[in-house]
């Protein structure tokens, strides 16, 4: 009897449990699911050669078990059953679309507080992200070393708001991050107290000694990048050691006596290459990328290039229809890149070589570390809501200005040979984009939910091809860019 019981138990759970594998959905992540969108889309996988309904309309399954079905959202609650051909419980699906709310905009010119003096205040933190605006989503402007000296005019929230003098756009800082001391008159000016010119086979340096760290900001127009120190007195120094030892092509330095701010211009006939700027051991180090020279037959031998996996360990990424991680593509198709650029006679550094989650912050530092002319970020795209079948395609992504050339070289041998959609080239901050140093570029090659592509960025033959392309997008942007010396026979690598 027992036995009998068991048996039935058996084939019930074995029943339930495999209709419920039979029909996996992969988006929404929620059901009940909430969204302010117009459209939105329902994908997973079935059974492979399994037929699929949505409200009793046929959908197509590709033969890999893939569906996806863009559905339209009508405001308040609707409702999709998805019926798999074998499974007799459909699958409910209830959608609830959501007004747009009207945000308000928050204006700035209203301070909560404003200071009658000025504060003294020093940086109390390890570091400080100073930014544009009073919010976190602003445009990052520098990081400051724990005990810069600022001066806090105002408060509004969580955020000061730094006196640089009346010339220069507003410069924010996290109220965490600083201890107020007293009030002060006005601000009270570091001296510049030695400056050094040096050079190497990669870079050009200019190293300034202040009594105090200042705050400064790096910019970057056509060929010259800008330095902007706030608060420093005796630019004379600079003068007079950037007209006799500068080893940088011209350097113009402007002195705003008023608000006691130096701008120092590197200006040049070539193309920017890479350059940051950051304290050590007090000392202010910038230092500019010198013009790659390279063997006209083989542009990329010993050439530093790091490649970023994106995501890794439980860090997924974006999860496809039958549930092949973004992660685990990434991984893919930057090992093939690694094989691409080193056959090549690249010299290649990975953020990851296997399936490791490294956190975000470490892996712009292993590129710099590596001293990397270029750091590539590769990632498969995600999307939330809208119609995977109207946006899809090859995107890829940039933050300094010096950098959009590169990604769109290498955006269009990729989309010459992987015949995917422009998706376009765009600037944004990303920590993968953000700095000037290695020249960095983020790739999206594909969109995970959308079936075609989804099959072909899981394809052995397809990411070999795509590795491929972004290797010839980057020798052609080197090739098209450097000067090149020509191998005599005997003479060595020239290096
Ligand atoms: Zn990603």
């Amino acid at each position: 009897m027992q036995i009998f019981f068991l048996i039935i138990f058996l084939s019930v759970s074995l029943f339930f449990s495999s209709s419920a594998m039979a029909l996996d959905l992969i988006f929404p992540q929620k059901n009940p699911y909430n969204t302010t969108a117009e459209k939105t889309y329902l994908m997973g996988s079935v059974k492979k050669g399994s037929k699929l309904s949505v409200n009793g309309e046929h959908v197509k399954v590709w033969h890999n078990g893939a569906f996806c079905k863009t559905v339209n959202l009508s405001e308040g609650e609707n409702t999709f059953i998805l019926q798999e051909q074998f499974c007799c419980v459909p699958l409910i699906v209830k959608i609830t679309k959501n007004p747009l709310k009207n945000v308000k905009k928050t204006c700035r010119q209203i301070q909560k507080l404003v200071y009658k003096n000025l504060m003294f205040s020093i940086v109390s933190d390890d570091y400080a992200t100073v930014r544009s605006d009073a919010s976190v989503s602003s445009r990052r402007i520098t990081d400051l070393p724990k005990n810069t000296n600022i001066f806090v005019e105002a408060k509004y929230g969580n955020w000061y708001k730094i006196n640089v003098g009346k010339s220069c756009e507003p410069l924010w800082i996290q109220e965490k991050n600083v201890k107020l001391l007293y009030p002060i008159n006005s601000r009270v000016s570091s001296n510049i107290n030695n400056v050094t010119f040096c050079q190497d086979n990669l870079f050009r340096y200019l190293k300034i000694k202040f009594n105090f760290p200042v705050i400064y900001m790096l910019q970057e127009k056509n060929n010259d990048v800008i330095l902007t120190l706030y608060g420093v007195k005796n630019a004379d120094m600079l003068y007079n050691i950037s007209n006799k030892q500068s080893v940088f092509e011209k350097i113009n330095v402007i002195e705003d006596k008023k608000n006691n701010n130096i701008t120092i211009s590197f200006i040049s006939s070539e193309k920017i290459w890479g350059y940051e700027a950051d304290y050590q051991n007090g000392e202010l180090v910038f230092k500019k990328r010198k013009k790659p020279v390279l063997n006209s037959d083989y542009p990329l031998k010993n050439i530093i290039i790091a490649i970023d996996p994106g995501h890794g360990g439980k860090e997924k990424g974006t999860i496809g229809p039958t549930r092949i991680a973004e992660k685990d593509v990434n991984l893919n198709v930057s090992l093939l890149l690694k094989k691409q650029l080193e056959s090549r006679g690249a010299k290649v550094v990975m953020t990851r070589e296997t399936d490791d989650c490294v956190p975000i912050y470490n892996r712009p530092e292993i590129a710099k570390k590596s001293n990397a002319l270029i750091c590539i970020s590769i990632h498969a795209n995600s999307m939330v809501d809208g119609d995977p079948f109207e946006k899809n395609g090859t995107s890829v992504f940039y933050y300094n200005e010096h950098a959009k050339n590169l990604a769109e070289t290498i955006k269009q041998s990729m989309l010459k040979d992987l015949k995917l959609k422009d998706d376009g080239t765009r600037k944004s901050s990303f920590v993968l984009t953000r700095p000037a140093n290695p020249m960095s570029v983020l790739i999206e090659i594909g969109y995970m939910p959308n079936p075609d592509e989804y099959l072909k960025l899981t394809n052995r033959h397809f990411q070999r091809k795509a590795a491929k392309s972004i290797a010839d997008g980057i020798e052609k942007y080197l090739n098209e860019n450097t000067q090149k010396y020509y191998l005599l026979p005997g003479t060595g690598s020239g290096f």
